[in-house]
This record gives C-alpha cells, sequence and structure tokens, in this order.
C-alpha cells in the first residue's frame, strides 16, 4: 500500500491512512500484514530540490533556513500523532536527522558544490522523515508497525537522481528485512524513492519514484496485489475539463495505461510499475480521501468491464504538416530523407498518415519549426496548418471489433476529420481535427461509448 505525498500531507491525512490500513487488514484477516509505502509529505521534496540549489549557490542560511522550518513541520505532525516517550524518541530521531543534514548542507554552501550524491542525500530525508512518524502513528494507534530503513532493503546502482534497482540483491533484503517483519505479524512502514548503493551510499529514484518503489518491493515479495493511494478516483474515461460527465475506468491494461499516458492522462507514470506487470501482480489506484471508490486497477492484459472502449484521450494545440512530392511515387529512401530532417531538429512526430505522393504528420513541438519547413523545401512542397488536436480513443477491444471505427467516425459525423490513422497495435485510433472542434468531437464519442452507463 503505497501513500503519496498529498495522502501524508499532514496529521489528519496520516490518520486516513492508519484507518485506511487497518480496515483493509481487518476484513481480511487471514493475509500477510500489508507493507506500507509512503512519499514524503507534500511540497516537501519541491522544498529540499530549492535547499540543493541554494546550498549551491553558497546561500548557506537560506538553505538552513528551509530545514528548519521542514523540520518544525514535521514535529508537528508528530506531535499530534504521537504521545508520551514515543514522541519523545521521535521527536530526538527527527530533530537529530535534520540538524545533522543541516551540518552537511552548510558544509556544501561553503564549498559552492552540491554533488548529485549529496543532493540524494538531500531529497532522501523527506521519505525518511514522514516513514517515522507514519511507523509511530501506527503504533500510537494499536498497531504493531516496524519502520525500515528503505535505504538498507533497496539496492541500486550508483546513477544519482535516477537510479536503477538491482532487483536480485534487492529481493535478498526485502526476504531477509521486511519478509521477518511480516512474518512477525508487523506492518514494515518505508520510505519510497530512496535506496542506496551496495556500499550504502544513498540514492534516490527520480522524483514520482515512490511508485517504483513500491512496485519493486510488491514484486519482490510477490503481493496479491499493489495499491497505489492517491487523492483522485483513478483514471476517467476522459479528460473532465473537455467531457462532462467522465466515468471512473474500473480497470484497463498495462500497455493502454501507457497509451493515456501519453496524452497526459497520467495519475501514474506506467512505466514505474514494470516490475510488478511483469509479474502480473496488478496494481490499483486507489483515492485515501474516498476509500470506499473502488478505483482502477491496471493488469497486464486488462479485462474490461463489458464497455466497447477503455477510454479517450486528447492532446491540444499540434500543427500538421503536409509533405507532398512527385519524387515520392514509387522512389525508395524518401521517407529516410523525410523523417531525417526531424531527426536533426530534435522533434518528435506523434500521427504519420501517408498516401502515394504526399506525407503528413503531426507535432506539438514547435521550437524549430521554421528550420525544419525549409530543410523539407528542399525536395518537397510543404504546407502547415496550426491550432490542429489530436483526439485518439483507447481500448483492446479495437483488436477484435473492426466495427468500433465505423462506429466512431459515424458518431463524429458533423467534424471535420483531417487525418485518421490506425495504431498497428490497434489499441488506439487517432483522429486530428481543428483544435476548435475538440470539445464536440471528444463529447460526442463519448456519448456514443459511454453514455448509456449511469455512474461509476
Ligand atoms: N517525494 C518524491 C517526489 O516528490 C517521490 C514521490 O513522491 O514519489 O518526487
Ligand atoms: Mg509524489
Amino acid at each position: 500500500m503505497k501513500f503519496g505525498g498529498t495522502s501524508v500531507q499532514d496529521a489528519e491525512a496520516m490518520n486516513r491512512v492508519i484507518n485506511i490500513v487497518r480496515r483493509q487488514w481487518a476484513d481480511n484477516p487471514g493475509d500477510r500484514p500489508p507493507v506500507v509505502v509512503v512519499s514524503a509529505m507534500s511540497k516537501v521534496t519541491d522544498r529540499l530540490v530549492e535547499t540543493s540549489r541554494l546550498a549551491a549557490e553558497g546561500q548557506a542560511d537560506q538553505a538552513a533556513q528551509i530545514i528548519g522550518e521542514l523540520l518544525t513541520r514535521h514535529l508537528g505532525v508528530a506531535s499530534t500523532l504521537v504521545q508520551g516517550p514515543a514522541l519523545e524518541e521521535l521527536n530526538a530521531l527527527l530533530t537529530s536527522d535534520f540538524r545533522a543534514l543541516e551540518t552537511d548542507v552548510r558544509e556544501w554552501a561553503a564549498q559552492h558544490e552540491v554533488t548529485p550524491a549529496a543532493s540524494d542525500v538531500i531529497q532522501a530525508i523527506g521519505e525518511l522523515a514522514s516513514s517515522r512518524i507514519v511507523a509511530a502513528a501506527f503504533r500510537q494507534q494499536g498497531v504493531d508497525a516496524a519502520w525500515v530503513d528503505s535505504r538498507q532493503v533497496l539496492v541500486t546502482d550508483g546513477e544519482h537522481s535516477a537510479a536503477l534497482p538491482d532487483m536480485d540483491a534487492t529481493a535478498e533484503r526485502v526476504s531477509a528485512i521486511v519478509g521477518s517483519k511480516t512474518a512477525a505479524g508487523q506492518v514494515p512502514v518505508m520510505g519510497g524513492f530512496i535506496g542506496a548503493t551496495p556500499a550504502g551510499v544513498t540514492t534516490t529514484l527520480g522524483r514520482g519514484g515512490s511508485d517504483y518503489s513500491a512496485a519493486i518491493f510488491g514484486a519482490c515479495l510477490d503481493v496479491d496485489e499493489i495499491q497505489i493511494w492517491t487523492d483522485v478516483d483513478g483514471m476517467l474515461t476522459a479528460d473532465p475539463r473537455v467531457v462532462s460527465n467522465p466515468l471512473l475506468v474500473p480497470e484497463l491494461s498495462f500497455n493502454e495505461a501507457s497509451e493515456l499516458a501519453y496524452f497526459g492522462a497520467k495519475v501514474l507514470h506506467p512505466s514505474t510499475i514494470v516490475p510488478a506487470v511483469a509479474r502480473n501482480i496488478p496494481v490499483r489506484i486507489l483515492n485515501s480521501r474516498r476509500p470506499e471508490v473502488r478505483g482502477t486497477m491496471i493488469t497486464a492484459n486488462g479485462r474490461g468491464d463489458g464497455q466497447a472502449l477503455t477510454a479517450l484521450a486528447c492532446k491540444r494545440s499540434v500543427t500538421v504538416i503536409d509533405i507532398t512530392s512527385t519524387r515520392m511515387l514509387m522512389a525508395f529512401g524518401f521517407l529516410r530523407r523525410l523523417f531525417e530532417v526531424f531527426e536533426r531538429f530534435k522533434t518528435s512526430v506523434d500521427v504519420v498518415t501517408t498516401s502515394e505522393v504526399s506525407v503528413s504528420v503531426t507535432v506539438d513541438n514547435t521550437r524549430r519549426l521554421e528550420d525544419i519547413l525549409s530543410n523539407l523545401r528542399n525536395f518537397a512542397e510543404v504546407s502547415t496548418e496550426r491550432d490542429m488536436a489530436i483526439v485518439c480513443i483507447v481500448g483492446e477491444n479495437l483488436r477484435s471489433d473492426p466495427t468500433l471505427f465505423s462506429r466512431a467516425v459515424t458518431s463524429l459525423n458533423t467534424v471535420p476529420l483531417r487525418l485518421v490513422s490506425q495504431a498497428a497495435s490497434r489499441r488506439n485510433i487517432t483522429f486530428v481535427m481543428r483544435d476548435a472542434d475538440v470539445t464536440t468531437a471528444m463529447n460526442l464519442l463519448h456519448d456514443q461509448f459511454f453514455g448509456a452507463k449511469v455512474g461509476a
């Protein structure tokens, strides 16, 4: 059970976490105890990044001031949740951790240098502190929890700020350290995002890395399910800013989640749950403010719940480039030449359609557009259209049910379509249209495919 920054943002949120864990465990008394992974309290990592920056600029006092503020915030939450000798012990630990960090940071500021390794030490304190508090709060409320130092469990390479796990070494430590706690009936509580090299040097997995930690630990423990508790109900059938009545997606495949994440519909980054999906462990997204909502389950294959499609997505403000050349007729090497231009100007292409003598592509990054166009004009006629958009329908069923495509096109009858493309995976169909038509198109499609069903 992984709880993100907003799910542990203050004492009230941490109390919700305790209730969620307790209730779930009580509902499944025969199960192994859950393993709890927490992020830093919300905004803490941002402030620590700022601390690094200030120290690198030599601003010792400003950096130390942030550390002091963060200590105060953590002590405040601790004193709301924990009492007596346990509170004294917790306060002493938090204080000594933050004071030690302050000493280090002042030294780094004096040298005007914060190495990537030092920056990871600074950022790690967020997860170390939040996990210590949550563990103590559990015990205060009678749950037998044990704090586990993730740096002793998650073994990584030395790529600071983007460390990769050594799964074999981590699995050994997980079963020795975490497994022994659960076997003894204790709830292990650990920080996400952080690890250490085999030599014990602190590392971090990259921003948002707590999901990755949860997937790594879950895979090593071969758990039944990984739960990512956040502050939204799960994935929706469409962006609520575009469609007025989106539904919750109850279940989707890992590949569908990846397609949707590409369009910005990301509640979590699918690549971070690869270790879990690779072992067929379902990952469920849940809302810690509304634990009664069933959330969204991501599995290797997805199963759907009878809906024809899984979700819709859109990407606004893209530019269409039409490239026409009679030389393309029966020529080879033309596409390569064309795409080399995009490569040279480091611009990625989203949708591509081709006919015998023309190619149309969309780009959303127009930084180097003028260079691209003038290079393309060396061998083709080129025109562009701005203020376009991509609308995409996603669903594993698109592979098996060819009528879904015509249903989609029919429902869009009043909307002028500029390009249409079906991915080779046939897990999505993409329409390119004027940006001005996106709201109409998305709502028409949503009514067509999700309209009949009520409630999520
Ligand atoms: N605390 C880290 C961050 O804000 C990791 C996480 O929350 O997943 O990026
Ligand atoms: Mg986070």
